[in-house]
C-alpha cells in the first residue's frame, strides 16, 4: 500500500483525495487543511484525517507521496520540504515546469516513472496531449495551431472573471503550447487563448496538419479508442459543454465530473492535410486521474497500460 497525503485541500485536492480513497494499491493517511471551511466540514465526514497545515510534518512523517495541490508557486516553495523529508511528491501544472518532469500517463508515463517527483500539467495541457497523442502515433503531425477558449473560473469562485467580455490573452504563442511540448517534446505547436464568461468548461478548437490523411470515420474510431477521450455527438443532444456537465450528472460522477476529453464527432474535418476538431475539458476533473497514475509512477510502480486502466476502472472512466 502506498501511503499517500494530499496537501492542499481544494478543487484539484478534494477530489484527488476521493480518487486515493478508491485505490486498492493506496491508504488516504489524510489531507491539510489551513482555515475550517466547508470542504473541510465534508472531509470530516467522510472520516478523513484532517492536519492542520501548521502541523504539516506530522503528516509527512506518515507517508510514502505527497500529492501538492496548493495554488500555484505554494508547491514549488514546499519542494524543499519533502527533499529534506525524503518524499516523492506529485506537484500540479500551476507550478512552473522546472519544478519537476511534466506527467501525463497516456503519452510519457514510462519515460519519467523513475523520477521521486513529477508535475501533472494543467488540465488544458492534458486535454491537448490526450489526443494529440493518438493523432502523432496514427498519423504523424507535421504541425498544431489550437486555440484555447478557457472557462473564466471555477463554478464556485466568486472571485474571479470575465463576466461580461470576451478576453484575448495578449502575449503569443500562450503558455499552452511550451507546456505541451514538456510532455511531446518534438510537437510542433503553436496556442492562442481566449478567457469567455462561463464556469463549466474549456473549449479548444484545433488544426493539425497530418503527413498522411486520414478519413472523418477513422478519426472518430481512434478518438473512441482512445483512453480518457470520450467522443460526443450532437444526435445524443450533446451541443454545448452545459450538457456535457448534465450528461457527467445523469451518469452518477462524483462532483458531476468528466474527467475524459470530450471531442465532438460533428466537430472532425478533414481538409486536404489538414485535420480539424473541437474538444471540451472539465477543468476541475481531468487531472485527477493523471494524479493517480503520477502517485504509481513516482513510486516506481507501472507499467502505464496496468496503472491507467486500474485508475479508470477504479473511478469508472472510459
Ligand atoms: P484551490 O484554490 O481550489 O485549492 C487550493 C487549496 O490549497 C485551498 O484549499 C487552500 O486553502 C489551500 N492552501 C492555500 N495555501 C496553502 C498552503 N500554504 N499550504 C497548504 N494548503 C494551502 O486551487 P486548485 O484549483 O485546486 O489548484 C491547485 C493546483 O492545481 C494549482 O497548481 C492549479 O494551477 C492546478 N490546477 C487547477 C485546475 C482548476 O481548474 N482548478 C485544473 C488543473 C490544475
Amino acid at each position: 500500500m502506498i501511503k499517500v497525503g494530499v496537501v492542499g485541500y481544494g478543487t484539484i485536492g478534494k477530489r484527488v483525495a476521493d480518487a486515493v480513497l478508491l485505490q486498492d494499491d493506496m491508504e488516504l493517511i489524510g489531507v491539510t487543511a489551513n482555515t475550517y471551511n466547508y470542504k473541510i466540514e465534508a472531509a470530516e465526514r467522510k472520516d478523513i484525517p484532517i492536519f492542520p497545515i501548521k502541523k504539516l510534518h506530522h503528516l509527512l512523517d506518515k507517508i510514502d507521496v505527497v500529492v501538492d495541490c496548493t495554488p500555484k508557486g505554494i508547491g514549488a516553495s514546499n519542494k524543499r520540504t519533502y527533499e529534506d523529508m525524503d518524499i516523492k511528491a506529485v506537484f500540479q501544472g500551476g507550478e512552473k515546469p522546472e519544478v519537476a518532469p511534466s506527467f501525463v500517463a497516456q503519452c510519457n508515463y514510462a519515460d519519467v516513472a523513475c523520477s521521486k517527483f513529477l508535475r501533472v500539467v494543467s488540465c488544458n495541457t492534458t486535454g491537448l496531449c490526450r489526443t494529440l497523442k493518438a493523432l502523432d502515433d496514427n498519423y504523424l503531425i507535421d504541425k498544431v495551431h489550437a486555440t484555447m477558449i478557457r472557462r473564466a473560473a471555477d463554478p464556485w469562485d466568486i472571485y474571479h472573471g470575465p463576466i461580461n467580455a470576451l478576453v484575448p490573452h495578449l502575449v503569443v504563442p500562450s503558455h499552452h503550447g511550451p507546456d505541451v511540448r514538456t510532455v511531446m517534446p518534438s510537437l510542433e505547436i503553436f496556442t492562442t487563448s481566449i478567457s469567455v464568461p462561463t464556469t463549466l468548461m474549456h473549449m479548444h478548437s484545433i488544426t493539425v496538419d497530418l503527413q498522411t490523411t486520414p478519413t472523418i470515420d477513422e478519426i472518430v474510431s481512434l478518438f473512441k479508442n482512445t483512453t480518457r477521450v470520450r467522443v460526443v455527438h450532437n444526435v445524443d443532444g450533446i451541443r454545448s459543454t452545459a450538457e456535457i456537465m448534465e450528461y457527467a450528472k445523469d451518469l452518477g460522477r462524483s462532483r458531476g465530473d468528466m474527467p475524459e476529453v470530450c471531442v465532438w464527432s460533428d466537430t472532425i474535418g478533414v481538409w486536404g492535410n489538414k485535420l480539424m476538431y473541437i474538444q471540451a475539458i472539465h477543468q476541475e476533473s481531468d487531472v485527477v486521474p493523471e494524479n493517480i497514475d503520477a502517485i504509481r509512477a513516482v513510486s516506481g510502480l507501472g507499467p502505464a497500460h496496468e496503472s491507467i486502466n486500474k485508475t479508470n476502472q477504479s473511478m469508472g472512466i472510459n
